[in-house]
């Protein structure tokens, strides 16, 4: 790559940028924020530039839409909410092209390094009103990009995968929960409870889950979720609820036991609910430490909790695999 100043002084930045993406593969993650996402110098953006074309997230190169000439990239210093202090120009006809064109950035009205440690903070589950403080952005910005994050996590298990649970003598648990959250409708009513139903696969540690918000709590609601989302051979556990009476008869369930809770919280054989009970505490202790989350944004938020049983155990591994996602979500032209 070719970077030239706004007089058109060209410098080799080939082995400089070479030295950033080695150096900060080998940091830690917070140690990548201070490094490459806190320095507002034009040669600190350049860092955050740098790391983010080695993710696949900028493009490495750009062609001019009029000559078609290979674009050089220029310091650039312009007010403005997307100043991002460099860009591309080509050398011809002197046209000027953002370093977002075709990125998941284009058109996001917020400086790129702290968009960038905004979505680290995200990662490494900082809190929305430290993030915002951290790089004095903007409230509705901070909700913004938490909101896009949980988009990808969103994305990633519907394209991912199929959830699956259980398997050849494995046990999962099931339940309903009720998530209901303080709120009321206009005329003061408190609003209807949400049920989510829940499925915990007990093999893992801690267990694995899967969720859903469902509007009816009846058989014709429930065995579906619980036929999509269970590997063949699979022993299901359930307390009595009358929903649960068909799972025997599913396809590919292996047994059905249920513990009767009026009575026992495990049966004589060690039939119990008491993993997917945890598995419930651990989600609304979540959902507690984001300070409450609104009854429309529950569904992102369980998916965000699905996301980091999955991808995001560690905050490295959560920031990594975001990036990875966003790349594939969000493809270069
Ligand atoms: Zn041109």
């Amino acid at each position: 790559m070719r970077l030239a100043n706004d007089s058109g002084a060209c410098i080799r930045h080939h082995s400089a940028s070479l030295i950033i993406v080695e150096r900060s593969l080998a940091m830690s993650l917070s140690a990548i924020a201070q490094y490459i996402f806190t320095d507002d110098t034009a040669a600190g953006r350049m860092k955050t530039i740098t790391w983010l074309q080695a993710q696949g997230l900028l493009a490495n190169t750009m062609h001019c839409n009029i000559c078609s000439t290979n674009m050089d990239m220029v310091q650039r210093n312009r007010e403005g909410t997307q100043n991002d202090k460099w860009a591309w120009r080509c050398p011809d006809c002197s046209s000027i092209k953002s370093i977002r064109s075709g990125s998941w950035f284009e058109g996001v009205r917020c400086p790129l390094n702290k968009l960038m440690y905004l979505v680290y903070s995200w990662a490494t589950k900082r809190s929305l009103s430290q993030a915002i403080g951290d790089v004095n952005v903007g409230k509705k910005m901070g909700i913004n990009v938490y909101q896009w994050c949980r988009d990808i996590c969103s994305w990633t298990l519907v394209n991912g995968p199929d959830i699956k649970l259980g398997g050849p003598g494995q046990i999962v648990q099931i339940d309903e929960s009720v998530f209901t959250h303080q709120g009321k409708n206009k005329r003061g009513h408190a609003l209807p409870p949400v049920w989510v139903f829940g499925m915990v696969d007990i093999s893992h540690a801690p267990a694995l889950g899967y969720m859903e918000i469902v509007d009816q709590r009846d058989a014709a609601t429930l065995l579906p979720i619980i036929s999509d989302h269970i590997n063949p051979g699979t022993t299901v556990w359930s307390d009595m609820w009358a929903a649960y009476n068909g799972i025997g008869a599913l396809p590919g369930i292996l047994r059905h036991e249920t513990v009767n809770h009026s009575r026992q919280f495990i049966t004589g054989t060690g039939v119990h609910t008491n993993t997917i009970e945890t598995y419930w505490n651990r989600v609304k202790l979540s959902l507690k430490a984001m300070r409450g989350v609104r009854r429309e944004s529950l569904p992102s938020y369980l998916d965000e909790f699905m996301w980091r049983e999955r991808y995001g155990t560690s905050t490295q591994g959560a920031f990594q695999k975001l990036f990875e996602q966003i790349a594939a979500k969000h493809p270069l032209p």
